[in-house]
């Protein structure tokens, strides 16, 4: 082969590369993760959204199914699980109401486990009746502790915040909590603020810090797939309190929602993550809180 020609080929070769894989910038569709440090705690992620599930001497207890839109996702999450073990699923635990987190538990409500969930679900999901989410078989009201092999499990309601139904999901020995939405990792909260109760929002943030946690699995991962940590509690609390005083002199002047939703900016923040398309729609929560009053 002249020069020429093998120059042209190691051009065609490259061409043949995806731009993905030159990058390496692609995830897989999904995959499953022992938690650092620990022996028996896992987070499944499918996409951008995240479960945590524990693997114990007398079964498993699994976390949101995140099937929402895409069954396949949990028929994939119990296949990773069976992975693993082949002990029975004994437990899934709603962290709160929201399709995107709890629909598509057929798989694992065939493979025999008990649905529990905040007292709040349960009411909310026999009004919606949607097709794809199983409806809780137990619910918690204040707190319950599962114990299960030597993993102790705490649920703990901690009120209103991202929405009147989350739990607190507290592994005491690890030190971790698996919590959904309401401490979005190096984000805005964006869609998180719809059903969300904005005041009631920033006391339990001040609460959360008082538990004795070091690592908090989220319903989304953070950039690179980190996990969070008690700065990012506190940096949403300090970004939502931003917010807020922001808006409220403005609503009070009769500049919601139109005004504030264009014009509003809150540089400080403007290096988190979807910062552009999220902003609008914290103000526009903030605007309902101190423009209408909800
Ligand atoms: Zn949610």
């Amino acid at each position: 082969m002249s020069r020429i020609l093998r120059i042209v080929s190691y051009i065609g070769l490259i061409a043949l590369i995806p731009a993905g894989s030159v990058q390496g910038q692609q995830q897989p569709q999904f995959a499953t993760t022992k938690v650092e440090g620990t022996d028996n705690v896992y987070t499944f992620r499918y996409q951008g959204s995240l479960a945590m599930f524990i693997v114990t001497s007398q079964g498993v207890i699994a976390t949101d199914p995140i099937g929402y839109g895409r069954p396949e996702a949990t028929v994939t999450y119990l296949a990773e699980i069976r992975k693993i073990t082949n002990q029975p699923i004994r437990y899934v635990i709603y962290s709160h109401h929201h399709f995107d987190h709890i629909a598509g538990g057929k798989p694992f409500k065939d493979a025999g486990a008990r649905f529990i969930a905040h007292r709040r679900v349960k009411e909310r999901l026999q009004i919606l009746q949607d097709p794809h989410t199983i409806i809780p078989d137990d619910t918690v009201d204040d707190r319950r502790t599962i114990r299960l092999g030597n993993t102790v499990l705490e649920l703990i309601y901690m009120g209103l915040h991202h929405s009147d139904s989350s739990l607190v999901m507290f592994l005491p020995r690890e030190k971790i909590i698996f919590l959904v939405d309401s401490i979005p990792v190096g984000s805005l909260p964006g869609r998180s603020m719809i059903d969300s109760y904005p005041l009631e929002w920033e006391e339990f943030l001040s609460k959360i810090t008082a538990l004795d946690w070091e690592r908090l699995i989220p319903g989304h991962p953070g950039a690179g797939g980190r996990l969070g940590t008690r700065q990012d509690a506190r940096d949403i609390l300090a970004f939502l309190q931003h917010a807020s005083a922001e808006v409220k002199p403005l609503a009070r002047e009769g500049k919601c929602w139109d005004i504030v939703e264009r014009d509003l900016k809150l540089p400080k923040y403007a290096g988190w993550q979807g910062y552009e398309n999220a902003l609008p729609l914290v103000l526009r929560r903030y605007c309902g809180l101190w423009g209408r009053g909800t």
